[in-house]
């Protein structure tokens, strides 16, 4: 749904290594977010979302490595923020790539092949229905595009070319594309992007109570705010389990009783296991292995490791 609305300015990094990067840039800047060229690791840190561009990607692999890069890359893509490799940018993100010299960032569970389409399709354009792109089909452009063999759960296709050729594909907050989305100035993918990160990265995680939630879910609320029915759309299970992090207080450690009085206060359907579950899988709250103990992981770096936070943070 388009409510004419602009979303909040974001931080965005693109690698800018070697390939487009520019042409992303100038996009993001178009879209009225703040665009950053990423040469250094440190670069990162403060960034909500990276993007890899296209390019040449055993130099992008191979300047990856001698930048120090490889590790830092890898913690970002785990960090939860909005992560999108485009064309050598999917090849670097991938776990299975046919022939790539040298490590890439191996984080999406997909399966790619370079310059798949051969040399006499060098460059292609098609028109794809991208899912979570509503509107218009999007015109996408391939240069020496590689394809996307195969996704292995939990990483999915979310665009086909018309003979079921896989050329977008999203793990959670990880996006990737066999096709150049930056340079026909449809911004509707860099958007869709954006919106889906999770974990602590994410601004909008400190939703306050009822008021953050997306119109869409009150059909599923009872008078008092609480969740009556679990909705089946996952954009909107999404929204009301960040909602539920929102209340949780960052920093504090909560025992597993705590957390399903928490839970009872914002949904009637009885189902604490999943949603703690959920909260858990998606970044919102971390445990302690024996599920003793949950917190919202804070800036504290303790709290990424399985050590609760202690009572002085509290
Ligand atoms: N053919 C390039 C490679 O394999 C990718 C092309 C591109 O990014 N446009 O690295």
């Amino acid at each position: 749904m388009n409510t004419g609305q602009r979303p909040a300015p974001q931080t965005v990094g693109v690698l800018a290594l070697q390939g487009d990067f520019r042409e992303h840039c100038e996009m993001l800047g178009r879209m009225g977010h703040h665009a950053y060229e990423i040469r250094r690791p440190d670069q990162l840190r403060d960034l909500d979302a990276l993007i890899i561009p296209g390019g040449e990607s055993t130099t992008i692999a191979r300047l990856i490595e001698g930048n120090g890069f490889l590790e830092p890359l890898r913690d970002f893509c785990a960090s939860g923020r909005p992560t999108w490799g485009t064309c050598a940018g999917a090849i670097l993100m991938a776990k299975h790539v046919d022939n790539l010299d040298r490590p890439g960032i191996e984080t999406m569970d997909i399966r790619v092949r370079r310059n798949a389409f051969g040399r006499q399709v060098n460059s292609f354009e098609a028109d794809l229905d991208i899912k979570g792109v509503e509107g218009a089909p999007f015109h996408a452009v391939f240069i020496r595009a590689p394809l996307i063999e195969e996704t292995l759960p939990p990483a999915g296709a979310i665009a086909t070319l018309e003979d079921g050729t896989i050329v977008a594909a999203r793990q959670d907050n990880l996006l990737a594309t066999s096709f150049h989305p930056e340079i026909t100035g449809d911004s509707r993918l860099h958007a869709y992007f954006l919106t889906i990160g999770r974990g602590p990265g994410k601004k909008t995680l400190r939703v306050e109570n009822g008021d953050g939630l997306p119109r869409e879910l009150d059909p599923f609320l009872d008078g008092n705010g609480r969740l009556a029915q679990w909705p089946v759309k996952q954009s909107l299970q999404r929204a009301f389990i960040e909602h539920l992090a929102g209340a949780f207080e960052p920093g504090r450690s909560y025992t597993e009783p705590e957390v399903n009085d928490l839970l009872a206060a914002h949904h009637t359907f009885r189902d604490p296991a999943l949603l703690r579950r959920l909260l858990y899988d998606w970044g919102y709250l971390e445990r302690q292995s024996d599920g003793r103990a949950y917190w919202r992981p804070g800036s504290d770096t303790a709290s990424k490791s399985g050590v609760p936070p202690g009572e002085l943070q509290r």
